[in-house]
């Protein structure tokens, strides 16, 4: 954001506040340079996420794929949609919070395992199993897919409990 009387582009957030609807973030900035002190109203949906992975490459956050992965990870589970939605909400939210609009993709899976805990222990299990050990989302979704196909994989509540306590 540059800053209005000097057009640096170094300007540091002093305050950050996101409307009730979400949409619109106020931001108050102060310039490096001038130190000049300005507002800005910044519309959320134009401002894109970004997730830094493992490896240290950035990419616009992927709603539908952290979907995807959730969708599989709470396969036959009484999850809905809806709260699958709220998650992906979640994350982007918290995402679009930070200044710099990033996210690591471990981050993200925190994000997601500490909803998943509470809502259903079997989806978070299966997708904690898997995430933790993956760098490449893609990966980790084949992986999901893969464990869900497999009998063994759809353990019993008692079961996990036992596992979980093991750890
Ligand atoms: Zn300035």
């Amino acid at each position: 954001m540059k800053c209005r009387q000097c057009k640096s582009e170094e300007t540091k957030v002093l305050e950050s506040r996101e409307s009730k609807d979400g949409l619109t973030v106020r931001r108050r900035r102060e310039c490096h340079n001038c130190g000049f002190r300005f507002t800005t109203f910044e519309r959320s949906e134009e401002l894109p996420v970004y997730v830094v992975k493992r490896n240290g490459a950035r990419e616009p956050f992927d709603r539908q794929k952290l979907l995807r992965s959730m969708t599989v990870a709470c396969q036959k589970r009484a999850v809905s949609a809806k709260e699958l939605e709220g998650i992906a909400d979640y994350v982007e939210l918290t995402a679009s919070q930070r200044e710099d609009r990033e996210i690591s993709s471990q981050a993200i899976g925190e994000l997601v395992l500490d909803v998943l805990r509470h809502l259903d222990p079997v989806a978070y299990v299966r997708f904690a199993s898997v995430y933790r050990a993956f760098s490449d989302p893609e990966d980790f979704l084949r992986e999901l897919q893969r464990l869900a196909q497999n009998s063994r994989f759809n353990k019993t509540q008692d079961d996990l409990e036992n596992s979980e306590s093991l750890q």
